[in-house]
């Protein structure tokens, strides 16, 4: 009899090492580790009956205790741009988000860390939503699988050329906070790279992280993803203020552990997100005060025109307001763009991501009261 769904390794989880090593333990050589991640991720197959080039056998043990199951999709939305944000199942109450971004020249595809988030930024929507959990590695990756298999299969069926939308760019900027979930997050991150798994180059793979700096530490001995930082201030006051994590690690120490991110990593440059808040931190004098953070290192500035979400208490700059911010900026030698609003009609914007989630906590003080009523 097969294992039951839920007791069956999902291999989208395993990277090469621990996929040789769960080969192994079926009885077959280390080495098909490389031709079964060649099935799932160059032809994206799920079925292992279909991997003929493996012995019937192992085929057989692989049917029992193995599949490569990617999150179930609940809802899919589009916008008129072209931008695709799909709803994703965590559980039967629970659900995390993602979203494709086409280009002319590339496809980026950007996936959720979490469920929810535990971090409080005061001008994010996810934060709004509470932490509900950290997603695995087979969910991680499995937003990718699914996403180039469902683009492929939307694209066959509209009969329009195949890889004409193909997912070039990925970047862990949906729900969540990456590096809160370090375990999880760096396995799918040698998937992504890996050769044989979904094989793109480190350039093109973005890690974003509010700023747990000694994590960026731990990061820079394991992976050379791209890393971008969403620094949002100049200043301590104002960034204790927008990004709460600040308090614990002040903008100096994320800095320096920034810098030491790209010599460790042989990085080019490191890109700080700023989101373009009216009259909070978009005046020349942050933007002057920002150059002089940054002058002299090899950094790139992002600006993100703020994307608003019901109850919040923040506006977006006006555009004019953004263009002089930009333009102080590059005045002063610093790299800076500003981000082009996508997918704001079926709110998949930056910060726009929602999801479903229910917040642990509430939910445990919940059961806590309900506790103390039905005790005697
Ligand atoms: N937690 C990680 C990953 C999220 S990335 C991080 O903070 O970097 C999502 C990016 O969108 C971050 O730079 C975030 O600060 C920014 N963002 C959040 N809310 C936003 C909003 N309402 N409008 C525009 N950008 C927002």
């Amino acid at each position: 009899m097969n294992t039951p769904a839920t007791e069956r390794t999902n291999l989208l989880g395993l990277a090469r090492p621990a996929l040789e090593t769960f080969v192994a333990q079926l009885g077959s050589r280390p080495f098909r580790a490389r031709q079964l991640m060649n099935w799932i991720y160059k032809r994206g197959a799920s079925e292992f009956a279909a991997m003929t080039d493996l012995a019937k056998d192992f085929r057989t043990r692989l049917a029992a205790q193995a599949e490569v199951r990617p999150p179930e999709i609940v809802s899919v939305q589009r916008s008129a741009d072209g931008t695709v944000k799909w709803l994703l199942k965590a559980d039967a109450a629970q659900a995390f988000e993602m979203v494709f971004i086409p280009e002319p020249d590339r496809g980026t595809l950007c996936i959720s860390s979490q469920v929810g988030c535990a971090l409080d930024c005061s001008f994010c929507s996810t934060a709004q939503q509470g932490f509900n959990r950290n997603l695995t590695t087979a969910e991680i990756v499995g937003q990718v699988w699914l996403a180039v298999s469902e683009l492929a299969r939307e694209d066959a069926a509209a009969g329009t050329p195949a890889a004409e939308r193909r997912v070039t760019n990925v970047v862990l900027m949906g729900m969540g906070e990456p590096l809160a979930n370090f375990r999880n997050v760096v396995p799918a991150l040698d998937i992504l790279l890996d050769d044989f798994g979904c094989d793109l180059s480190r350039r093109r793979v973005t890690l974003s992280t509010s700023g747990l700096v000694p994590q960026i530490y731990r990061l820079a001995e394991v992976s050379n993803v791209a890393l971008a930082v969403s620094l949002h201030a100049p200043d301590d006051a104002l960034r204790n203020d927008l990004v709460p994590i600040n308090r614990k690690h002040p903008i100096a120490e994320l800095l320096t552990a920034c810098w030491h991110y790209l010599d460790e990593q042989n990085g080019r440059s490191v890109t700080f997100e700023y989101v373009m808040l009216d009259a909070v931190n978009d005046s020349p004098a942050q933007a002057r005060a920002l150059a002089r953070l940054l002058k002299g290192h090899p950094a790139k500035v992002n600006l993100i025109p703020f994307n608003p979400f019901p109850g919040t208490r923040y506006t977006r700059s006006p555009a004019p307001v953004i263009q002089r911010f930009r333009d102080e900026l590059l005045q002063r030698g610093v790299l800076a763009t500003v981000r082009r609003t996508r997918g704001e009609d079926i709110d998949a914007a930056c910060g726009q991501l929602a999801g479903r989630v229910i917040d642990r906590t509430t939910v445990r003080l919940g059961s806590k009261v309900i506790g103390v009523a039905v005790q005697p």
